[in-house]
C-alpha cells in the first residue's frame, strides 16, 4: 500500500453550548487542520489537530498547516508500512512540529485500520474495555457558579473533576477548591494551573488545603520551578503541557518530580508516541489521562481509542472537547461523553468517517 493522495482541510469548531475559559484567556472558537490520506486502493485515512489558539502552547493552526504543505510533497508515493516508519519518514523530512506530524500519524493508523477491517485500539495493543471514563473540566469562574456546576457534573456520573485555576488572586482559586469539594466530596479532584501558578501560590494552596485530596496539574510554568517545591508538596503532583516528548516524560519520571501525567495526542507527535510513554507509564505504575488539546470527532475518536488500551486502574480518563461543541463531524458515528464516560467506537480504523464535504474544500492537495 502506498500514499497516492493528501488533502488538508481548515475548519472553525466553535465553543457554543458552554464558554470555556484557563488560565490564558476564555475560548468561543477553535481552528482546527484536519488531514485526509488517501491510499493507491482508494481508502482514506483521517487525522486531526487542534492547537488552543496560538498563546496556550507553543502549537499553534498556521504553524500545523505550513509544516502539513512542508511534508505532504514528500510523503505521496511513500509506502504505508506502519506508524512508526511513516514517522521515520517524517522525521526525515521536518524537525520538529510533533503537532503536526500527529495529524498524518493518526490518518494512517485510520488507513491501516481501514484497510485491514481493525480498530485503532487493537493496533494499538487491545482495548480493555467498551467504555472509557471521562472526566469534567471546570473553567476558571466564580467559586460558587463552578461548585454549583461540578455538583451537576459529578451527580451526571463524570468519575473525575478537573478544576482549572490560576491567572487572578490565588484567594480565589482556594475559595473555588474548597467550595467544589464541599459541593461534590468527589475523592478523584484535579487543579489544572495550566503552567500559571507561582511556587508561592501552589504552597498556599497545598497548606490551606491540606485535607482536600486533589492533585495539581501542570502547576507551575517548567519542570525546574515544579522540582523545587516538589519536596514541600503533600498533594500528588502531574504534570502536563511539560511532556512535550517522549524523553520529557522519561526525564521526569527519572527526576521524581510527578506522580502522573495529563498527555495530549498531538503535543506527543501522535497515537504511537502515545503508546509508548502509555507502556513507560505502565511499568513505573503511573497514572495518566489520554487527551487532546481541542478538536472534534476524529481526535476524540484518537483519544478513546488509545485510552481504551491503558490498564484500567492508571487511565485517569479521557477528555474530549465534546460537551462544550455542538459540531460532529461524522453525523452516524459521533464521539460524545454520556453520563461521564465515552462509548469506544466499533467500526474499523478511528471508527469515524466525516460526513461528504463537512470541511468544504481543501485549502491544500498534494498527488
Ligand atoms: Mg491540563
Amino acid at each position: 500500500m502506498r500514499i497516492a493522495e493528501i488533502h488538508v482541510y481548515q475548519m472553525d469548531v466553535p465553543v457554543t453550548r458552554t464558554t470555556y475559559r484557563m488560565s490564558s484567556g476564555p475560548y468561543t472558537s477553535l481552528d482546527s487542520t484536519i488531514v485526509q490520506i488517501v491510499s493507491d486502493a482508494g481508502v482514506s485515512g483521517w487525522g486531526e489537530t487542534c492547537p488552543v489558539g496560538p498563546v496556550y502552547a507553543p502549537e499553534h493552526a498556521l504553524g500545523a498547516r505550513a509544516a502539513l504543505q512542508q511534508m505532504a510533497p514528500g510523503m505521496v508515493g511513500a509506502p504505508v508500512t506502519g506508524p512508526r516508519e511513516v514517522r521515520r519518514a517524517l522525521d526525515r523530512l521536518l524537525n520538529g512540529h510533533n503537532y503536526a506530524k500527529a495529524a498524518i500519524d493518526i490518518a494512517i493508523h485510520d488507513l491501516i485500520g481501514k484497510t485491514y477491517g481493525m480498530r485503532v485500539c487493537d493496533m494499538l495493543g487491545g482495548a480493555t474495555t467498551d467504555w472509557v471514563d471521562s472526566y469534567y473540566a471546570l473553567s476558571v469562574g466564580e467559586p460558587d457558579e463552578i461548585a454549583e456546576k461540578a455538583a451537576e457534573k459529578f451527580a451526571e456520573g463524570y468519575p473525575r473533576l478537573q478544576a482549572k485555576v490560576g491567572g487572578r488572586p490565588v484567594e480565589k482559586d482556594i475559595e473555588t477548591i474548597r467550595k467544589v469539594w464541599e459541593a461534590t466530596g468527589c475523592t478523584r479532584l484535579a487543579l489544572d494551573g495550566n503552567r500559571s501558578l507561582l511556587a508561592r501560590d501552589v504552597l498556599r494552596i497545598g497548606r490551606e488545603c491540606a485535607d482536600i485530596p486533589f492533585v495539581f496539574e501542570q502547576p507551575c510554568n517548567t519542570m525546574d520551578e515544579i522540582a523545587a517545591i516538589r519536596g514541600q508538596l503533600h498533594h500528588g503532583v502531574y504534570l502536563d503541557e511539560n511532556t512535550e516528548s517522549i524523553n520529557d516524560v522519561l526525564r521526569a519520571i527519572s527526576l521524581g518530580i510527578c506522580d502522573g501525567f495529563g498527555f495530549k495526542v498531538t503535543r506527543l507527535g501522535g497515537l504511537a508516541n502515545l503508546a509508548a510513554v502509555r507502556d513507560i507509564c505502565e511499568t513505573r505504575a503511573m497514572p495518566h489521562t489520554c487527551d487532546d488539546a481541542w478538536g472534534g470527532d476524529i481526535i476524540a475518536a484518537a483519544c478513546v481509542h488509545i485510552g481504551a488500551t491503558v490498564q484500567p486502574r492508571l487511565l485517569e480518563g479521557v477528555w474530549i472537547a465534546e460537551p462544550y461543541l455542538d459540531v460532529h463531524y461524522d453525523s452516524e458515528n459521533p464521539i460524545r461523553v454520556e453520563k461521564g464516560r465515552i462509548k469506544v467506537p466499533t467500526g474499523p480504523g478511528l471508527g469515524v468517517t466525516p460526513d461528504e464535504g463537512v470541511f468544504g474544500e481543501p485549502v491544500a492537495s498534494f498527488g
